[in-house]
């Protein structure tokens, strides 16, 4: 910025300048033709005359070499001071750039779980009140699921901690792929997934969250040492209603799941509907 400034300076005084040495030769223009009137309204002998003006003439040439001298020099230093200036404003225009860039990279590091990529629970909180006042405007179908991975604790302490979170790593991507891009996965914490269903009802959802179910376990997770394993998963599901708030819905999702688990696990269960057997 003091670069910018100095070249702002810079170009102001050579404005300045050249408008000096423009009224310089203004002086001089105008006194050499007064004089010349003057000498030529009083001339009494020609070769007197002539002398005089030429020598009036003279100095009109060389204040014209030394004017157009000034204002080549005097240009010269205002084109440097605008080739500075644009290359700062390069550099600014990089900059902010590059801070911008940084900025979102910070916010994307904010809402994302270094261990699975997914989003956080403070992602999920900002699409929870967002999708919560889509729910509010319009009363489209909105459900919402809380997923548990069954006896993790057991991974982790039959296989590590490494391999306990490469399950997590397994899980999250199985959840993304299996549903809709329009759905929103999150981790919610340890191996609790919260996932957001717009535009489905709970038969619906339920249904997807069957297949994301067999899919998980049908995966299988490759460890050091022992054969690949596999785990599965319960769903509690819950939908919004009338007059609903996020919470409420998600105290009634977790009933459900809390009902999977005491159903034998590796379901499905919709909140308020009877437990079925997995597919
Ligand atoms: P349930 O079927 O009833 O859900 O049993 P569970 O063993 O899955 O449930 P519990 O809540 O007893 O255990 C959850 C385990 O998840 C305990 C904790 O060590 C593990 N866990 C939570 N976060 C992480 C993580 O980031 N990495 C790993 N490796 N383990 C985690
Ligand atoms: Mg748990
Ligand atoms: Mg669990």
């Amino acid at each position: 910025l003091d670069r910018t400034a100095a070249a702002l300076a810079e170009d102001g005084g050579g404005t300045l300048a050249r408008r000096g040495s423009a009224i310089e030769l203004d002086a001089v223009l105008l006194e050499s033709v007064g004089a010349i009137r003057k000498d030529v309204a009083t001339a009494t002998d020609l070769e007197q005359l002539k002398h005089e003006v030429s020598m009036r003439v003279e100095a009109i040439g060389t204040a014209l070499d030394s004017f157009r001298e000034r204002e080549e020099r005097l240009l010269a230093v205002s084109e440097a001071a605008a080739r500075t200036l644009s290359e700062r404003v390069e550099v600014l225009r990089a900059q902010t750039g590059a801070a911008e860039a940084l900025l979102v990279e910070q916010r994307r590091l904010a809402l994302t779980d270094p261990l699975t990529q997914l989003p956080n629970r403070e992602a999920l909180n900002g699409q929870l009140s967002r999708e919560e006042e889509r729910y509010r405007r319009y009363g489209r179908p909105l459900s919402l699921a809380v997923c548990d991975i069954d006896r993790f604790k057991a991974v982790n302490d039959r296989y590590g901690h490494a391999t306990g979170d490469a399950v997590l790593r397994e899980v999250a991507a199985c959840l993304r792929e299996s549903l809709r891009e329009t759905d929103f996965v999150a981790r919610f914490g340890g191996e609790e997934f919260v996932i957001l269903l717009p535009e489905t009802a709970p038969e619906q959802a339920a249904g997807a969250l069957d297949t994301v179910r067999m899919a998980v376990a049908a995966r299988r997770v490759e460890c050091r040492g022992a054969a690949p394993l596999s785990v599965t998963v319960s769903f509690g599901v819950a939908c919004f209603g009338e007059g609903d708030d996020a919470e409420r819905v998600f105290i009634r999702a977790d009933a459900a799941l809390y009902q999977a688990k005491g159903a034998g696990r590796d379901r499905v269960i919709v909140f308020g509907e009877d437990a079925a057997s997995p597919g």
